[in-house]
């Protein structure tokens, strides 16, 4: 799952979503006590959504009552992408079973499934024209198969609607979910991602649920199961790791033949959640990208604002003439 927006103190944060005026969202963290917030530097700032985009974005959104992580995360880039008419559906509702510590995305008991939401989903991808989709979920561990055949049944939908479109799922990790990651590959999305979210060192305190080895492992069993599918991942810094056990999960990730690694700034959603430890400069995101190009993955993205679903579409593009390229040489 994804993360991200501080909203404890930019004035332009985007619009709460619906679900969010009326409940608890992180009932588990109201005990904890506020965490530090550290000012932002001038590079991570984002001017709030106004444009036209946005709001027929928005809209449609609406209409079709679909959730997207872009507003239950709360992500920095909405302005931009709701523009491009760039939106990353959350499939199986808005409340995850999981309750990470950097994640803004409202935890708790989860609705049953929504049988119509296939539908709706393949609609509104065919209604915003969109060439390339992203289609992400909370984590649903109350259902046997953690939500793997409603990843298949709209994955079929959007294909059976849209055959031109391609698709992008970003998976939990379907931790004792026996076959639940065979079924989802088999449904054949054209990219398969999965967020490490961060180095193993943090995972008992920024990802509790969740096992580091099992994720590396799932993302490998993908690239057993259809070599040629893509693979994808992601991590957050600026939550107290260190620069070599990024270095470290990189090399994790290429020995599971990771293609895409995405890295970005954690921006704390609120004072109850994990403080961020520092902001990470562009040059060390650029440091980055670099190092893990000569560490052989096909694409690369690292800046503050990079999210894994952040320009996918042109990405997925550039991930597909990158592997052409690599085949050529061979
Ligand atoms: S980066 Fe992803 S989650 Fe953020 S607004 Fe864009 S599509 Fe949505």
């Amino acid at each position: 799952m994804v993360t991200i927006l501080d909203r404890t103190n930019l004035p332009t944060a985007p619009p709460l979503a619906p679900a969010e005026e009326k409940r608890a969202r992180h009932p588990e963290k109201a005990h904890k006590p506020d965490t530090e917030v550290l000012r932002k530097p001038e590079w991570i700032r984002v001017k709030a959504p106004t444009s036209k985009g946005y709001h027929e974005t928005r809209e449609l959104v609406r209409s079709h009552k679909l959730v997207t992580v872009c507003e239950e995360a709360g992500c920095p880039n909405i302005g931009e992408c709701w523009d491009k008419k760039h939106a990353t559906f959350m499939i199986m509702g808005e409340i995850c079973t999981r309750a990470c510590a950097f994640c803004n995305v409202a935890t708790g008991k989860p609705n049953a499934l929504d049988k119509e939401e296939p539908a709706n989903v393949a609609k509104a991808v065919r209604q915003m024209g969109l060439s390339h989709v992203v289609i992400t979920s909370v984590d649903r561990d109350d259902l046997a198969d953690g939500g793997a055949e409603h990843f298949e049944k709209v994955i079929w939908a959007i294909r059976e609607a849209s055959p031109e479109t391609t698709i992008e799922i970003l998976t939990p990790d379907f931790l004792k979910k026996p076959g639940a990651l065979e079924r989802v590959v088999a449904a054949k999305p054209d990219v398969f991602n999965h967020n490490m979210e961060t180095v193993p060192g943090n995972y008992l305190t920024v990802r509790p649920g969740a096992r580091y080895f099992h994720s590396v492992r799932l993302l490998q069993r993908v690239k057993e199961l259809d070599p040629t599918m893509f693979t994808k991942s992601g991590i957050m810094v600026g939550l107290g790791e260190e620069r070599n056990e990024v270095l470290q999960l990189m090399d994790d990730l290429r020995s599971a033949d990771v293609d895409f690694l995405t890295i970005g700034q954690y921006l704390q959603p609120t004072r109850k959640h994990h403080k961020v430890e520092r902001f990470v400069t562009p040059e060390e995101f650029k440091s980055y990208e670099d190092i893990a190009y000569t560490k052989g993955f096909l694409m690369v993205s690292s800046s503050p604002l990079t999210r894994s679903s952040h320009h996918a579409g042109d990405d997925f593009a550039r991930l597909k003439a990158a592997r052409e390229k690599l085949l050529a040489k061979a």
